[in-house]
């Protein structure tokens, strides 16, 4: 199928839409292509690893850069984890670990937060201000059977935290600690795993052979756009790329650009 059938649009927000978050100018060549697609009447989305802010905060930033997209289109590491869990188990109970980003993603997306037993799953995103008592309970809980989630996937990430400025540990590095108590492997929601994004289709109702991924990372968005079956572009952009761990994933795109003005006559 052309990139003219292709249904639905899932951009890539860091460094393919904007900067990043912390600094959200806008791409040129984004801005005009995610204005032809909307002239086209193809249907717009993004999804982003950070996890850390919710969907709303996300949602905010984009359309103060200059984007039109709506709430429900704006996707994070923490939709997709409430989406993997209300799709197996909507009356789930679930213990996060979360800095309030993810806390509001599952609140809207109805996931039943619960802080007593009996926990059906443990899902742990970035939180500065983690308690030794929350650890060892979300270690208690995966013991006696919940399933441990692991809300993007960040060792390390670099931020500031009440005033102070420094690398901080991520998420992938606190479930490290719960994997190593219990024996139990975490689910990865998060690039470049495939979940991440087979939810983010999921939530969003479409099929992936109606969907193109645009992103700036062959290791995390082409290779977890290729794992979900979808269509795939990378854009070049020389600065700014966070690495991932792809695995043995294929990190190869369907189509590969230096600016996204060259997509623009494909569609
Ligand atoms: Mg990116």
């Amino acid at each position: 199928m052309s990139l003219e059938d292709k249904k639905l649009w899932l951009f890539d927000v860091d460094n393919t839409l904007i900067h990043d978050v912390e600094n959200p100018k806008p791409f040129s060549d984004s801005q005009k292509l995610w204005k032809h697609l909307n002239e086209k009447g193809k249907e717009l989305a993004v999804l982003t690893n950070v996890g850390r802010l919710s969907a709303k905060q996300v949602n905010v930033i984009l359309v103060e850069a200059g984007y039109d997209l709506s709430l429900d289109r704006t996707l994070t590491a923490g939709t997709a984890a409430a989406g993997y869990i209300i799709s197996r188990n909507p009356d789930g109970r679930c213990f996060l670990i979360s800095e309030g980003g993810a806390r509001d993603d599952f609140v809207h997306y109805g996931v039943k937060l619960a802080h007593n037993p009996p926990i059906d799953y443990v899902a742990i995103g970035a939180d500065r201000g983690l308690t030794y008592q929350h650890l060892n309970f979300a270690a208690k809980m995966v013991r006696s059977g919940a399933a441990l989630i692991c809300i993007s996937g960040s060792r390390d990430y670099p931020g500031e935290f009440l005033g102070h400025r420094d690398e901080f540990l991520g998420e992938r590095s606190i479930v490290a600690a719960i994997e190593d108590a219990t024996g139990v492997e975490a689910t990865i929601v998060g690039k470049p795993m495939p979940e991440i994004v087979r939810e983010s289709i999921m939530l969003l109702g479409f099929e992936k052979e109606d969907v193109v991924l645009v992103g700036d990372n062959p290791a995390s968005d082409v290779a977890g756009g290729n794992a979900a079956g979808l269509t795939t572009v990378l854009v070049n952009r020389p600065d700014n790329i966070v690495s991932f761990d792809a695995r043995n994933l294929d990190m190869e795109p369907d189509y590969a650009v230096d600016s996204l003005e060259e997509i623009i006559p494909m569609v």
